[in-house]
């Protein structure tokens, strides 16, 4: 083991939440080393929202996150840090100007690089001192009965803390350097894990007339139910891949499916079946391909209808009672195929991981092991597409840099 003194805080993961983590112990005054597995730090943060990083989301919204936990803690967990003070801080401290993006409502960098978010941590994290120590793959963690920890690498390399702060993100696109390495860590130290899934997750069904679809975007809306019980709904833009299913919508809710295997129910345009039977029933002589037409592709509708066993030229006053009911099934409450998931290497983030209730919401110190704290993706907790994954990372990381720099402090 190392002989040198102990640094004061060891944070594991120089990813999103360990760097605002290491910038806030550091001006807590706490001497801060980051070890990171991989060469170059904070590797999502570079690919993250194509290439453009969606920092944040233009406006926070509680219910656009989901743990096991509490929701009432979840809830003050963000008020430690609003979004208004999380964007001063981007774009007063380190100067980094973001835009927001109308349609969607994300935040993103003016530069629409996400090179440029990287770049202003990476210069935070010099100015405030710490060091960030690379390929250095934490593998074993100790705690001493002192309170302070021993952490060693794969080449048999010591290092002492007194606190250590486990940001190791959970396991999705384990080439950035999360694999899941932390959760091990975490075990090792008594904490259990709630079953880690892949989440925001591209969904796959068997080839079929939906994946000859591949390329065409529709916006929809979407029910997420299991045993007739609705757990989740919500809109966005639907996107039909060669595997199956992507874009938002289908990002946001990969999450019920993979976690519980539920339905994903979905009305095409986000109409419901009175729309559409009131569309419908306003269609006089026309055929079926002219009615829907002007409000779904031409594509689309030749595959819906070929689903429901009906042809496109298809007099609409004519459609018997059971092939309009079905056809309004299909539109409005169309019971997607769905085989399962891409998986982590394509998943944007971890459900599950570390149970909130393992950690004291006001400073993300474990209630198993004093003086470890956590932050991030390695906490159940994630946020649906737009930003709020990322505004998880930042808060969590504030909280947990600044509280154990504190729990340092002399009263
Ligand atoms: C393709 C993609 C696009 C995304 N786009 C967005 C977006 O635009 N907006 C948004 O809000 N969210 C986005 N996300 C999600 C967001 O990137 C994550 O939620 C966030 O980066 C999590 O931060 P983290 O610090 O907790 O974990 P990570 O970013 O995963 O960082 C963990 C770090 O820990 C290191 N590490 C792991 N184990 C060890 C170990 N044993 N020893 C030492 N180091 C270790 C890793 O190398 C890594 O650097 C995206 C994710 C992906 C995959």
């Amino acid at each position: 083991m190392s002989s040198s003194p102990p640094i004061d805080i060891a944070i594991v993961g120089a990813g999103a939440a360990g760097i605002l983590a290491a910038i806030y112990a550091a001006r807590g005054g706490a001497r801060v080393t980051i070890l990171d597995a991989t060469a170059k730090a904070g590797r999502k943060i570079l690919i993250s929202g194509g290439g453009r990083c969606n920092v944040l989301p233009g406006e926070f919204r509680a219910d656009a996150f989901y743990s096991s936990g509490s929701a009432n803690v979840l809830r003050r967990l963000f008020k430690t840090w609003p979004l208004a003070e999380v964007r001063s801080f981007f774009e007063n401290e380190l100067a980094v100007e973001l835009v927001l993006e109308e349609e969607s409502g994300k935040l993103f960098p003016k530069a629409n690089r996400a090179k440029v978010i990287h770049q202003a941590l990476m210069i935070a994290l010099q100015e405030e001192g710490v060091e960030l120590i690379k390929e250095w793959p934490v593998a074993e963690m100790i705690s001493h009965p002192d309170g302070n920890f021993s952490l060693a690498n794969n080449d048999g390399q010591w290092l002492e803390a007194k606190r250590v702060i486990l940001a190791a993100g959970g396991m999705s696109v384990p080439k950035t350097g999360s694999n899941g390495s932390g959760y091990r860590l975490a075990k090792s130290l008594g904490h259990e894990l709630i079953q880690p899934y892949p989440a925001l997750v591209p969904l796959t069904t068997k080839p079929s007339i939906w994946t000859e679809l591949s390329g065409l975007a529709q916006f929809v809306s979407w029910t997420a139910t299991f045993n007739q019980k609705r757990l989740a709904s919500g809109e966005g833009n639907f996107l039909f891949t060669h595997f199956g299913y992507s874009g938002p919508a289908a990002l946001n809710c990969s999450h019920w499916f993979a976690r519980q295997g539920c339905k994903i129910q979905v009305a095409w345009n986000a109409w419901d079946a009175e729309a559409w039977q009131e569309l419908l029933s306003r269609a006089g002589n026309q055929t079926l391909m002219a009615v829907l037409s002007p409000h779904l592709p031409k594509r689309f509708v030749k595959t819906l209808l070929q689903y429901c066993e009906l042809a496109s030229d298809q007099n609409t006053s004519q459609l018997r009672k059971a092939d309009r009911q079905r056809l309004l099934n299909a539109l409005s409450n169309f019971e997607l195929p769905i085989i399962g998931t891409r998986g982590f290497d394509y998943a944007e983030v971890t459900g599950g991981g570390i149970d909130l209730k393992q950690v004291d919401p006001s400073t993300l110190q474990s209630r198993r092991q004093p003086g470890l704290y956590f932050c991030g993706e390695i906490l159940d907790v994630i946020g649906d597409i737009g930003g709020h994954n990322f505004l998880w990372a930042w808060v969590s990381g504030k909280l947990a840099g600044s509280q154990a720099a504190r729990d340092l402090r002399p009263e």
